[in-house]
């Protein structure tokens, strides 16, 4: 008969942590094998399988015994704690078969069976340490050179790797972990969060929270889990929690913003997160009916605790936020001055970008604790400075230099009335100085063209794609002390009716009707005046 070698990882130790495939793996076997805590870990679970059991080191033994076991016709089960596949006993139990010429098609059937890895088992009882790119790392160098391990500490502390070390200290072995330490502390800073958890969920579970620059202070040893926080980690409320987005994004600190980073968690911004059930609104509820609960106990004399404010200090506020603006010299002027370049490349610094882009700005990206100072000085070379993301954008042609100056006051006041508000879907408003309409207005959500001293104007535009299309001409000949009133009904039912993330051409689409102007399957064509611009 051919046997079976079942390669089980038992996870952190508990029974509740071992997956249902394990355990009938342990069932089915004829033979467990074993280093001896792990055998007495998983005993309970054990009827009458034959067991083979060894001291710490000697696992090559077990898996050669392991696999002569197996071409005798056995199931046999070989047993690791948490993953077999991660610092376990697979890949030795594959180092023999492979010294034999074992093949899957006519040799021992293998089966490997996952279980929960240390880094997983002790992030979960820190908070949640593991949000971004992690790694693993052995400080036993029985196995490996010091030299290897410690290059691989030395690549992990400079890529931000959140790091988990395993076997970080033995009774001989207590050098590791104070070089471990000296080079992580090169690229992360002493107050760095690290979690120590050892036994993780075993009888003599112990977690403890510290920094990079103390955990040597405490208790580490063989059975010890050390989690280092990457430099966005932080710790909340005794919690290790590491942001999913690496940096949060700060754009402009106007009334009307677009997502900030602890507005991401909001259904509406990311549809697919998840919120623990509990949305903005759900929240006011409960903190509602909670004052109720406590109110009323207040009145009969029943509550006699005092109320604990919430704790508002919001951890974002102390990192460095990647400043995201657009820059330009503004509504209607497109050249910019050597000063004003100037100010822009002292702003962007030597780490920050400015990226040219098709939208008459420049996008100015820089990482920075002091974005207001940086927007201050832009604003102080004349430049203006508007948001970007999911706001209005306000592009306009040049004027023809400035010489068809007759509408810049309307441009710029919808500039300073609209530009930067929150919408459900970035949206720029197309201006042009006269019929010529350059600068592809028209194809803009909202295109709004000077002619014979009055207003035109369009809606719905597609700028990109296969199926771009000029946006709907709405209205002829808006008088200039009613454009931007009117511009201000579109957007305001555009925020208040759009869903999320829709872009405003399919919004007026699906609503059919926008502040009185509706939207038109076959647009007619648009009568041009053969003289030009007029
Ligand atoms: S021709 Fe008209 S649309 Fe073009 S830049 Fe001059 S004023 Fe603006």
């Amino acid at each position: 008969m051919r046997g079976k070698l079942l390669i089980i990882g038992f996870g952190p130790g508990s029974f509740q942590h071992i997956t249902e495939r394990a355990r009938e793996a342990l069932q089915e076997s004829d033979v467990i094998i074993g280093y001896n805590t792990y055998v007495d870990l998983i005993r309970g679970l054990l009827t009458d399988q034959e067991i083979v059991r060894t001291g710490m080191t000697e696992e090559v033994s077990r898996a050669i015994e392991a696999v002569r076991q197996a071409e005798l016709g056995k199931k046999v089960a070989v047993i690791s704690s948490g993953d077999a596949g991660v610092y376990g006993m697979a890949g030795l139990v594959y180092e023999v078969l492979v010294q034999k010429g074992w093949r899957e098609a006519d040799g021992v059937e293998v089966e490997v069976i996952p279980g929960i890895s240390a880094i997983n088992s002790c992030a979960s009882l820190l908070g949640a340490p593991v949000m971004h790119d992690a790694c693993t790392i052995s400080l036993s160098d029985h196995l490996t050179p010091w030299e290897l391990i410690a290059r691989r500490i030395e690549a992990a502390g400079m890529g931000d790797f959140i790091v988990a070390l395993y076997n970080p200290r033995s009774g001989k072995r207590t050098r590791q972990i104070v070089e471990a330490q000296q080079i992580l502390l090169k690229y992360r800073p002493a107050d760095t969060p690290v979690g120590l958890v050892k036994s993780a969920y075993r009888d003599r579970q112990s977690v403890v929270l510290t920094t990079l620059g103390e955990m040597l202070d405490h208790d580490i040893g063989m059975l010890t889990t050390v989690l280092i926080g990457n430099t966005s980690t932080f710790v909340y409320d005794g919690k290790m929690i590491t942001p999913r987005g690496y940096q949060r994004k700060y754009t402009l600190d106007k009334a009307e913003q677009p997502i900030r980073a602890n507005e991401r968690l909001k259904e509406e911004h990311e549809p697919w997160a998840l919120h623990g059930g509990v949305s903005e609104r759900k929240k006011e509820t409960t903190q509602a009916l909670a004052q109720q609960a406590v109110a009323m106990l207040a009145e009969r004399g029943l509550l006699q605790t005092k109320i604990i404010e919430p704790n508002t200090n919001n951890p974002y506020d102390a990192m460095p936020a990647i400043l995201e603006i657009a820059v330009s010299p503004g509504v209607g002027n497109k050249k910019l001055s050597a000063r004003q370049m100037t100010a822009l490349m002292t702003a962007a610094g030597a780490e920050g970008e400015i990226e040219y882009t098709p939208h008459h700005y420049v996008l100015l990206r820089v990482m920075t604790k002091e974005p207001e100072q940086i927007v201050s000085q832009l604003e102080q070379a004349g430049l203006l400075v508007q948001p970007i993301g999911d706001v209005v954008q306000v592009k306009a042609c040049d004027f023809c230099n400035g010489e068809k100056s007759q509408s810049i006051p309307e441009a710029d006041e919808i500039a300073e009335r609209f530009a930067g508000l929150t919408v459900p879907k970035e949206l720029k408003i197309g201006f042009a100085g006269c019929a010529m309409a350059c600068y592809g207005s028209v194809h803009e959500d909202i295109a709004v063209i000077y002619r014979r001293g009055k207003f035109d104007l369009f809606l719905g535009g597609k700028t990109i794609g296969r199926n771009a299309h000029a946006a709907q001409p709405v209205a002829e000949g808006i008088p200039a002390d009613e454009l931007v009133d009117t511009v201000g009904r579109v957007l305001a039912e555009y925020k208040e009716k759009g869903h999320p993330d829709e872009r405003f051409h399919k919004f007026f689409k699906r609503i059919g009707s926008v502040a009185g102007y509706h939207h038109n399957e076959h647009v007619p064509a648009v009568t041009v005046d053969t003289v030009c611009g007029d």
